[in-house]
This record gives C-alpha cells, structure tokens and sequence, in this order.
C-alpha cells in the first residue's frame, strides 16, 4: 500500500496522488497546473503512470487545478469511473467545458493541438459516478471511501481512505482544499477524529484572514463610500465560489446595507450557470442558509439583481456611470467580462474596485491589489484612478488558525504531508503543526510512502 506524490507537491496547482493498494490503482484528484510560464508545457508532459492501467478515479471538488487535467487523462486512454459526490458532478461539466474552450482558443492562436476538446470533455463527463456524502462506500477490493464536507466551494470534499493489503489496515485522509470556519452558506469543514496518515493542504499556511464580520462590514463601509461617490463598484469574481457568496451576502444584508439604490450585475455566464447549481443543492448548506432559505421559501431574494448572458447585455452596462454593482469573471482580472467594465471605469475616482479572492502574480488583479499607477488593458493604457479594496475575508481558503483546528480535530497527532501550497506557506504551516505535536512532512512530488510502514493509530 503505497501512496505517491504527482502534482500539487511543492506548489499550489496541479493536485493529484496516486494511491495502489492490492494490485489497484486509485488517483486522487488529477488537476490542471495554473499559473506559471511552463504550466502549458509541463501540462502536456506525459503522466508517470499509464493512464490505461487506473482503476479509479475519486475527485475532491470541481476547481480545475483538481478537476483539469481529467480530460486529457480520457484522451490518454483512461476509461474508469470518476467517482465524486453529486455537487460537485453538477460543478464540473461547467468547468471542463469552459476550460476546454480555452484550451481550443488558445491553440488555435499557437497552432498547436489542444490539450484537449469538448468531445474529450463529453467523454469524460459520462464517466462521473456520483457518490453520497458521509456513507461509506468499497471503490476497489482494498479500498473503501467516504466523503465529507471542506467547506470550500459546493460539493467540495475531504476524502477518508481506508485502505487494506496482506492483513494490515490503514486509514487516510485527504484534506482536499479546505475553507475557513463559518463560510458563507457551506457547512464547516468535517472533524475527522482518526486517521493513520493525513493529507493536507496549504495554501495559506503563513497566513490569517480578517474575522468574517470585520469582513463584512467592512464591505458595507465600502458600498456606502461608493454611493456617496458617485460611482459604480466592479468586483472581479470567480464564478463558481466566491459570485454566490457574494450574491448571498448582499441579499442577506439587502435592508441593512440600503442595497435598492444599487443596480447589481451577475455579468458572466458561467457565474449564472454555477449559481442554480449552488441553489439546487440545498441539502449541502449550513444552518443560517438552511434556517434563511426556509424563511423566504427559496434562497433570499436580490430583487435588483441582472443576470446578464449575452455579450450585448454585458457591453449595455458601460452606459451606466453610477449605482452599478458589477460581479464579472475572470477572478484574477486575467481576462473575460470584467476588463471592459475596468477599462471604463479604472480612470474614474469616484469608482471603487473590491478585490476578494487571491490574485496570482503576473495577473491585472495582482496589479491593482499592488496600486500599480497605470494597467494595460486590450492594448490600451488605463490610468488607476478609482480606489481599490482587497478583502482577504472572503477567501475559499482556510488560514492558518482554520488548518490548525482542523488538524486538531484528530486524536493521537497522525503524521502529516502538505500539499497544495507554495513551498514558504508550507514550510510554515509545518512548523505550526509540530508546535501542535504532529510530524509534519513538506510534499515533494515523486515521493512515495509506504502505508504500511506507519503506526495504525485510527481504529475505524
Ligand atoms: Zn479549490
């Protein structure tokens, strides 16, 4: 019983292990590398593993750097099943499709061939097997899951693994990516008790967020300003995640925070589309929404909220100069909707822009965050004029204090591997977790550990 790292090892992007038991393999997660320079090129590399010789796939959430390379590992030859609950089965075909356009724009411009296709994307999506959370459930002779909730995005999951060969039994658990305590709509993360081996995440190992109502007030303080400026409010937002946060947060608070004077945009068709899987799938929401959804017989209402598909709907909204609050992709301001709304409203200082998700080096998000004097926009120079506000309580991610609580949930200080974050948040969440009297071990990828070498602590 083996598992080995492959992606997500060293870095944020790209997660995915590889898990054999009894003659069977099982990979966890197969995502997307994103980001840097090579990652196109590093993407196209082949597996270490022949994708023909998997028996099974089991995926932690919809996000691409889970999700991504699924598509190509079809293209490859791999015709398992695809196992992950049924949220997240509803998430990814948004996801693969909308990724698999871009990955056929782009080649196009390169001349090159497509990592991969819609029809690779079809095929991949027939294989999702959708799977209950909190049941237990065989997936291969020797291995056993169930999964539970992260809190991250919908469907999200941390996945328990219990694995057993010649005898001996382990049990394994995956963090998946982990939300922050007290998420919006989502429940917490799952308190796991035991486990022989613990696999986590670590993008903000090094770091801690603003405390959820300090968060939200602040975002009133900054509707409030805007008002009182003039202006409009762009706010560049992941489609899936952080736009039905947002979108419940303004109609939880629409009395409150005097909402009706604003005309509020849902500009992106992909963020529309992730919204009624968000609201089809009450079963997975936390008790304020459940309590919230019940009141209102359906999710609170936004009554000034535009969904806005077509091109032309989203180009109508540059005529506005005020009271316009405009929710648009891509999340990092790297492309989609939300540039045109920039460059139109980036030279104005009555305008405010809210930053709330992390924004990679090299992106115009990033740019802004850092009041970059003047961006590039379509070609063109826009000067920063409007002001700029980064939310860092908003984020999908745990912090640090939100990975240690969850770390400490489980009995007897299982032995620890981090994954999914950059080499100094890593790094420093280790440190943390060995003051909380774990061993804690920095992934690198390649690295393979015996199962059967580690004490058995966990006793289910
Ligand atoms: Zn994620």
């Amino acid at each position: 019983m083996q598992l080995e790292f492959f992606g997500a090892a060293g870095e944020v992007t790209g997660s995915c292990h590889i898990l054999r038991v009894a003659g069977h393999q099982l990979l966890l997660d197969c995502g997307m590398i994103q980001g840097d320079a090579d990652a196109p090129a590093r993407n196209r590399l082949p597996f270490p593993f022949d994708p023909t010789t998997i028996d099974a796939v089991i995926l932690s959430h919809a996000h691409i750097d889970h999700c991504g390379r699924l598509p190509l590992l079809v293209k490859r030859g791999y015709r398992g099943p695809i196992y992950t609950n049924k949220a997240c089965a509803d998430l990814v075909p948004i996801l693969l499709r909308d990724s698999a356009n871009l990955a056929m724009r782009d080649a196009e411009r390169e001349r090159v061939e497509p990592l991969y296709d819609l029809e690779d994307v079809e095929t991949t999506l027939r294989l999702l097997r959708p799977i209950a959370y909190d049941t237990r459930r065989e997936l291969l002779p020797g291995v056993t899951v169930q999964v539970r909730d992260a809190g991250h995005i919908l469907g999200s999951s941390s996945i328990e693994v219990w694995v057993s060969e010649q005898g001996e039994q382990r049990k394994l658990v995956f963090s998946g990516d982990l939300g922050q305590y007290d998420t919006p709509i989502l429940k917490d993360p799952f308190a796991f008790g035991s486990a022989d081996l613990v696999l986590m995440e670590s993008t903000y190992g090094n770091r801690r967020h603003r405390g959820r109502e300090d968060t939200e007030r602040e975002l009133d303080g900054i509707l409030a300003q805007a008002h009182r400026d003039g202006g409009n409010v762009i706010v560049p937002a992941f489609a899936i995640g952080r736009s039905q946060e947002l979108l419940y947060l303004l109609a939880k608070h629409y009395a409150e925070w005097h909402l009706a004077r604003w005309k509020i945009f849902l500009d992106s068709p992909m963020a529309i589309a992730a919204s009624r899987v968000y609201w089809n799938n009450p079963d997975r929401f936390d008790e304020e929404t459940t309590r919230l959804r019940a009141s209102f017989r359906g999710m609170p209402p936004l009554p000034n909220l535009v969904l806005s598909e077509s091109a032309d709907e989203s180009r109508a909204i540059n005529h506005l100069r005020s009271g316009a609050l405009i929710i648009a992709g891509s999340g990092m301001a790297n492309g989609g909707r939300v540039l045109h709304h920039l460059k139109h409203n980036l030279e104005r200082p009555e305008c405010h822009v809210v930053i709330v998700g992390f924004q990679a080096p090299g992106t115009l998000g990033r740019q802004l965050v850092d009041r970059a004097p003047e961006v590039r926009i379509h070609g063109q120079r826009v000067r920063c004029l409007a002001q700029v506000h980064t939310l860092g309580g908003l984020s999908a991610h745990g912090d640090q204090a939100d990975l240690l609580r969850w770390y400490d949930s489980f009995a007897g200080h299982p032995p620890v591997y981090l994954v999914h974050g950059e080499v100094p948040s890593s790094e420093a969440l280790a440190e943390k977790l060995r003051e909380h009297g774990a061993t804690a071990t920095v992934a690198r990828p390649g690295l393979s550990i015996d199962l059967a070498n580690l004490p058995a602590l966990s006793r289910d």
